[in-house]
């Protein structure tokens, strides 16, 4: 149990802390091993409807965080849940809320999962939608960037589940589209991210909208304890905590290295390494909206099949990126961190760092976004002088030094990490709290 989890359960005295210890190796979601052959979905209170909905979805054996979760959730409890990325965490969040809402009257909104960016709702609502296929229940994604009137009409006709990003929620709520009077489920998914500075206060308003009779659940891969303390304050009553694998690990099956090379060139060294036939599908991160953008267009003047994510580009790009990279006819994809989190597209084979992210927690979800549900991944980390800092938190974090990999003619040779002076390691220390809990606009 990390420390924080013990921290907290001290101060909290009453909590029931449920905790799998998943040893760094252990991929997320593997086959099932011969003794676990019973250890089926039909263990739990599911109706065989919703099992074969499971079924249907190709999940054979519940994940850790499923079988965890789905005891208490499905009896009602509140939960705060840290999971790996690609841990089967929507569906530790969803079955419960499917097997209540299937009783009682449907089209009114009983259930609300909230998310921080579009392709997250989008893909959760894609979920809720196929677990629900040939049930009654509707669920309705609500998120900016596309016309109001499609997700007026949506929520106008009846709808059970409502997966948001909050502003559009917002929006629709003062408008009296959206009904929340009669909800008895909350999911706050990427939880952190929700709590940060710049969802915070939109988060309250719809806290303080919502009937404070229901199940909340927050589900996040990491959990600061600054965000634990406010979940616990103003979202949850008596909640079972669960932690799955540890926050600080990333999954054993995803092979990580560092190239060391000059800001200058970093475009010469992604081409170059794009010449690897094995870099089949890319996902790289840009610090910046623009640089994203230049990167893309250097990549495609050098015939590679790019495109971008970016909160400067149009939703309907967006999504036009986003569908042709799942499936496969695009190669790679440039984004900010808006792609860091809660992304589940298949077969990534790498995560490539052209710009080092802000702090190790951005690290962990960017490289999250490959090595999904137990298959194999690559993450590279382009790490230019001035990146030397950020590079020493990642690797405390994960505790260990990452491999350097060299390239003739491109990458750099190490250089010895001077120390630094007292101001400057003030300085440093005031970045990284602002870092670690800030506004960011990706
Ligand atoms: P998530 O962590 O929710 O983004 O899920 C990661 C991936 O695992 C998704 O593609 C899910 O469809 C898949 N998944 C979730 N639960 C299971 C399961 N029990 N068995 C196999 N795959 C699963």
């Amino acid at each position: 149990m990390n420390r924080q989890f013990r921290f907290f359960r001290m101060a909290k005295g009453s909590l029931r802390v449920s905790h799998i210890g998943s040893q760094q190796g252990a991929p997320a979601i593997r086959p099932p091993l011969v003794c676990e052959i019973f250890d089926i979905f039909t263990q739990f209170e599911i109706s065989p409807q919703l099992l074969q909905a499971v079924r249907r979805s190709g999940f054979e054996t519940p994940t850790p965080v499923q079988r965890e979760v789905l005891p208490s959730s499905l009896s009602g409890r509140d939960i705060i849940a840290t999971a790996e990325t690609g841990s089967g965490k929507t569906a530790a969040f969803l079955l419960p809320i499917i097997e209540r809402l299937r009783q009682g009257k449907p089209g009114r909104t009983r259930a609300l999962i909230l998310a921080p960016t579009r392709e997250i709702a989008a893909q959760t609502a894609q979920q809720a939608a196929a677990l629900t296929r040939g049930m009654t229940l509707r669920t309705v994604a609500v998120y900016g960037g596309v016309a109001m009137n499609p997700q007026v009409r949506a929520l106008r006709s009846g709808c059970d589940i409502v997966v948001a990003t909050p502003g559009r929620l917002l929006d629709h709520y003062r408008r009296g589209t959206a009904r929340l009077a009669a909800l008895e489920v909350l999911v706050v998914d990427e939880a952190d991210r929700m709590m940060d500075m710049g969802f915070l206060p939109d988060l309250r308003r719809i806290l303080a909208v919502l009937p404070r009779e229901r199940q909340s659940m927050l589900f996040s891969a990491t959990m600061p304890i600054a965000v634990l303390e406010l979940a616990y304050e103003e979202i949850l009553r008596d909640p079972v905590l669960v932690e799955v694998g540890s926050q600080s690990k990333p999954p054993a099956t995803i092979a990580q290295s560092v190239y060391l090379v000059s800001s200058e060139r970093k475009t010469d060294l992604l081409l170059d390494l794009l010449q690897r036939k094995a870099m089949r599908s890319v996902l790289v991160f840009a610090r910046t909206r623009r640089r994203a953008e230049r990167l893309t267009k250097q990549l495609q003047r050098n015939n590679t099949n790019a495109s971008c994510i970016h909160g400067d580009r149009s939703q309907s790009q967006r999504e036009q990126a986003l569908k042709r990279f799942r499936r496969r006819s695009l190669r790679v994809l440039v984004a900010t961190d808006i792609a860091a989190r809660g992304l589940d597209v298949e077969g990534v084979t790498h995560v490539v760092n052209y710009d080092m992210p802000a702090a190790p927690l951005d690290y962990l979800h960017r490289i999250g976004r490959t090595a999904r549900a137990g298959s194999d991944g690559d993450a590279l980390s382009l790490a230019a002088r001035e990146d030397a800092s950020v590079l020493a938190s990642i690797e405390r974090t994960l505790g260990r030094q990452l491999p350097r990999v060299t390239v003739p003619g491109l990458t750099e040779p190490e250089r010895p990490r001077t120390s630094p002076t007292p101001a400057r390691r003030l300085s440093r220390i005031s970045r990284g709290r602002r870092s670690s809990f800030r506004s960011r606009r990706t």
